[in-house]
C-alpha cells in the first residue's frame, strides 16, 4: 500500500538547476577548480561540500577543507542568487508539478520533501508555490543529513520520519545520484528527465520508469501506478 511520495526540490519541484550549474561553473572554476555547467548536473544531489571536494581531489589531490567548502559555497549561493535576479527573480516552478502533487494529495498520499539544499525559508518558498503540500516535520534538508545523496541516508530519514517502510513509498528524483540514493534505500524510484542528461543515466541507476517531465508523470499516473504494484509483486 502506498502511503506517501517523496520529492527530490531541485529539477523536480522548482526548475532550479540552470541557475545553479551556472553559478557552480562560474565559482569553481573561478578558485581553479575548472568545472562546466553540465558537470553540476552529473553531481546534482550531492551535499555541497560533497561536490566541492569531488574537484579538489581532481585537481588539488585532497578533500576541501571546512573553510574553503563554506567559502566556495558561500560564492556559489551569491551567484546563484544573481544569476536568479537576472533570469525574472527567482527559480520558476517545474512546469507539472503542481499537477502532480495534486494528484498525491487527491490520492490520500502524504507529500515528503527529501533535498540536499540547505537553503533558508525552504518551507516560505515552498507554501508560496505549493500551498498546502509540505509540512516542516515531512522534510529532510541539507541541514538534516551527515553523508548525503547518494548515499541512501536522507531517504532512509525520510522513510523514519513519516513512520513508513520502504514499500510504502515512491520518490520522484531528476538527478542519477538522487536516483542512486533512493533505489539503495530501497524505494520505487520514478525518474524525470528535466535536464540536458543522457536519460541512460538515470535508467542505469535505477529508476523503474524515465519520464520526460513532470507534465508526463500527471499525465501517466495510473500507469506509473500499476508499474509499481507490478514491481512490488513480481
Ligand atoms: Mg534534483
Amino acid at each position: 500500500m502506498l502511503r506517501a511520495v517523496l520529492f527530490d526540490m531541485d529539477g523536480v519541484l522548482f526548475d532550479s538547476m540552470p541557475g545553479h550549474a551556472f553559478a557552480w561553473a562560474k565559482v569553481m572554476t573561478a578558485y581553479g577548480l575548472p568545472m562546466e555547467p553540465v558537470d553540476a548536473f552529473e553531481n546534482e544531489g550531492r551535499t555541497g561540500i560533497g561536490t566541492i571536494s569531488i574537484f579538489t581531489q581532481r585537481y588539488w589531490g585532497r578533500d576541501a577543507t571546512e573553510e574553503e567548502a563554506q567559502e566556495l559555497y558561500r560564492r556559489k549561493t551569491v551567484v546563484f542568487n544573481e544569476y536568479q535576479a537576472a533570469n525574472g527573480g527567482e527559480a520558476p516552478e517545474m512546469t507539472g508539478a503542481g499537477a502532480v502533487l495534486n494528484k498525491v494529495r487527491d490520492c490520500g498520499l502524504m507529500r515528503v520533501l527529501v533535498t540536499g539544499s540547505a537553503q533558508q525559508s525552504l518551507l516560505t518558498r515552498l507554501e508560496a508555490h505549493y500551498p498546502g503540500h509540505f509540512r516542516p516535520e515531512l522534510m529532510v534538508t541539507g541541514d538534516d543529513v551527515r553523508f548525503g545523496k547518494p548515499n541512501p541516508e536522507p531517504y532512509l530519514m525520510a522513510l523514519k520520519k513519516a513512520g513508513i517502510t520502504a514499500d510504502e513509498a515512491m520518490v520522484v528524483e531528476n538527478a542519477p545520484l538522487g536516483v542512486r540514493a533512493a533505489v539503495a534505500a530501497g524505494i520505487f524510484t520514478v525518474a524525470v528527465n528535466t535536464g540536458p542528461l543522457d536519460a541512460k543515466l538515470l535508467a542505469d541507476e535505477g529508476a523503474a520508469i524515465v519520464l520526460p517531465s513532470m507534465t508526463a508523470l500527471a499525465e501517466r499516473w495510473e500507469e506509473v501506478m500499476k508499474l509499481r504494484v507490478d514491481k512490488l509483486t513480481s
